[in-house]
């Protein structure tokens, strides 16, 4: 099977049609999802589709570009994420896109992120734009390494994704990397070793060609699994079971993970 290692399920392109949506996930053979939060007011409605249905898990965290809401520390992810069927903490990191300096109170939520997940012992998810050198620097400064994760949805350079992985991060990649105007992504995954390669969909965002323009789901993940199988010449059978084994060695830190995976 397949997993979509990022999605936003709480959402209401999606949230809207749930059961729809986990029907047609089951259907394209995606039989797992992590569900992603992006703002503590969505944990609870997150983590009950994941208590009630077994092909779904959660994360808890704080997106750096969400205004308004509940601040998260240290103290609360961890009691969060300790929760059973959590087995991230984010999406967190940096985004310097969308919003202007002075970003200090960003990068100061990033780092109580990366500590809640070294106290918490739980894979991060990495979120960066137009913040590369920033990004890298915090998650030395804070010992990131420590809880390792994913970087999702990866549009950086090869030397980003290094050292990243350097630190034992995985490297996530989203539809994006099926774009035509996507040469030097494309460049990058190929590039890539295949057991520190992720799928996602980054849903309802972002779906993947053909679906272009579409709502995106988890069942559009099978088309970036596709893609990765062409850029690096095997076949999408070793693919899917090189990312789908990647999911389990990043996520698997709990014990009420591995019966409810295999
Ligand atoms: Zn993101
Ligand atoms: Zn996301």
């Amino acid at each position: 099977m397949y997993v979509d290692s990022h999605c936003h399920l709480a959402f209401p392109e999606l949230a809207g049609d749930i059961d729809g949506v986990l029907a047609r996930m089951s259907a394209a053979g995606v039989g797992r999802a992590l569900s992603v939060c992006t703002r503590l007011d969505e944990f609870e409605r997150i983590h009950a589709l994941a208590m009630r249905d077994e092909r779904i898990f959660a994360s808890v965290g704080v997106h750096p570009d969400t205004i308004g809401g509940d601040e998260p520390t240290v103290e609360r992810l961890i009691e969060l994420a300790r929760r059973p069927r959590v087995i991230a903490i984010g999406e967190t990191g940096l985004d310097y896109y969308r919003l202007p300096e002075p970003l200090e109170w960003q990068r100061d939520r990033f780092r109580v992120h990366i500590r809640a997940a070294r106290e918490a012992d739980r894979p991060l998810i990495i979120h960066t734009r137009s913040a590369a050198a920033d990004t890298l620097r915090i998650m030395r400064e804070e010992r990131a390494g420590e809880a390792g994760g994913v970087m999702h949805c990866f549009t950086e350079s090869l030397q980003v994704a290094q050292a990243a992985i350097d630190m034992g991060f995985y490297i996530s990649f989203s539809g994006i990397v099926t774009f035509k105007n996507a040469r030097e992504l494309q460049a990058v995954a190929a590039a890539l070793p295949l057991d520190r390669l992720l799928i996602e969909t980054d849903a309802p965002y972002l779906a993947p060609v053909p679906f272009r323009g579409r709502t995106n789901e988890p069942a559009f993940v099978a088309q970036v699994a596709a893609k990765l199988a062409e850029l690096h010449g095997t076949s999408i059978d070793s693919l899917r079971a090189a990312t789908t084994g990647n999911f389990s060695r990043c996520f698997n830190r709990l014990s009420d993970f591995s019966p409810v995976f295999s």
